[in-house]
């Protein structure tokens, strides 16, 4: 059986008109009218190309055909601007109108066939690999999230606008509407089938990539801690349990504000929440990534970041205590005197369970809290001997009993 190109085309445009429509349908709840005719312009416009290459000689002359490769490369041009739409920017609308009007200014200037009809339809897929470039370099830049869809959609980006911009300088010899050559069968047929599966994909895409996105942002916020701005309890235990288990080149503070209860009870709860607040301030001014803060209690928290020395962790300690009492003194009017006990461990080059790491950190920890608060106190490490003074581990229960 041969392929029949009306039908061919047909049921494309079909298929094209159904997801406009479903855009159209989706985005009539949220009654932002731009977003939704920015989502549907696409589909229908390649719907609209379709059909007046299905019935060129609705229009007399070349005019059906002009339209229908006008629509063809609006509607790449309208998916770029729906893809940033989606992604929260404006869009670029003189680039899409110069675009498409050189491409349809050449095609008027063009006959069927002759020098001008191959510089026509090499510019024609030309701009349209520009607009999958430029749609895949704003996902790029614009959605820093790396979700399946975003890669899936990127990808698909990469590939059409590789293989329009291919197409190019074989057009004098490959047959329309994948070249300049009078039409076959089989490249109609290719066409179609090509821009099919990419236009199913990016609706897909465009379906997938807002959830996903929003599934992240849920994700963080469940594990993000609303004070400090650090991640909560629950990330620490999955990161206690979960991201490899045994420590390598890190470092390890337990953080307790000291007499918390006394400020809170002195000076009130929002003072106390301020006090908080700070901490994730100042980690995150003196701190520089990948440092996590986790907030594991309510004035209790825990820094890890990457370290292999002993003094590099205690600079960096120190550092934390001072800059914390520091911000503080400008809290409640500056009536409040707020400081860190801070108890350290360090990773052996051997490794060891993240479990036994925290657990050294705490022991240290007590220590600072049983000797005066407001200081310093690290485990004792099994590889470099410490050049400062060393305080030898103490069993917390031997402690409390
Ligand atoms: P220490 O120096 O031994 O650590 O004494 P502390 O008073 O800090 O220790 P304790 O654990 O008894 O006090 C912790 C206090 O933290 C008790 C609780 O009221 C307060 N707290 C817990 N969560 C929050 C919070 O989200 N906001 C405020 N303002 N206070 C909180
Ligand atoms: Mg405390």
């Amino acid at each position: 059986m041969t392929p029949d190109p009306p039908t061919l085309l047909g049921c494309s445009a079909v298929i094209f008109l159904l997801l406009g429509v479903h855009f159209i349908l989706s985005e009539l709840s949220s009654r932002r009218w731009s977003r939704m005719a920015w989502y549907a312009a696409p589909f229908l416009l390649g719907s609209a190309s379709g059909l007046f290459f299905i019935i060129p000689t609705m229009l007399p002359g070349l005019w059906g055909l002009r339209l229908g490769a006008l629509f063809m490369v609006m509607a790449y041009g309208a998916a770029w601007q729906a893809l940033r739409v989606m992604l929260g920017c404006q869009a670029r609308l003189v680039l899409l109108v110069s675009g498409c009007g050189l491409s349809f200014i050449l095609s008027v200037l063009a006959g069927s066939t002759g020098l001008f009809h191959v510089i026509s339809t090499a510019f024609r897929l030309a701009i349209i690999a520009a607009f999958h470039a430029l749609a895949a370099r704003d996902l790029q830049q614009k959605a820093p999230i790396r979700t399946p869809a975003r890669r899936s959609l990127l990808r698909l980006l990469h590939f059409y606008a590789a293989l329009h911009l291919l197409l190019v300088p074989f057009v004098f010899w490959l047959p329309a509407p994948l070249g300049a050559a009078p039409a076959t069968i089989w490249a109609v047929t290719t066409y179609n089938f090509l821009v099919v599966i990419e236009v199913a994909l990016f609706a897909l895409a465009m379906i997938a990539i807002p959830w996903e996105q929003l599934a992240f942002r849920q994700q963080e916020l469940i594990l993000q801690d609303p004070l400090s701005g650090g991640s909560n309890r629950r990330a620490f235990q999955a990161w206690l349990e979960n991201d490899g288990k045994i420590c390598a080149h890190e470092a390890l503070l337990m953080v307790d504000i000291d007499h918390f209860k006394s400020i809170n009870d002195a000076h009130g709860h929002a003072v106390g929440d301020q006090i908080i607040i700070a901490m994730g301030r100042v980690c995150t001014d003196i701190l520089y990534p990948p440092t996590v803060l986790f907030r594991i209690g309510g004035d209790e928290f825990v820094v890890v970041f990457q370290c292999d020395s002993l003094d590099e962790m205690l600079a960096t300690a120190h550092r934390l205590r001072k800059a914390f009492s520091t911000e503080t003194r400008l809290i409640g009017g500056g009536a409040v005197t707020a400081t860190l006990s801070i108890g350290a461990a360090l990773c052996p080059g051997r490794g060891i369970p993240r479990t036994e790491l925290l657990a050294q950190a705490d022991n240290a920890l007590y220590i600072a809290k049983q000797s005066g608060r407001n200081r310093v106190v690290h485990a004792p490490w099994d590889e470099t001997p410490a050049p400062v003074q060393h305080i030898p581990l103490i069993d917390r229960t031997a402690h409390q009993a």
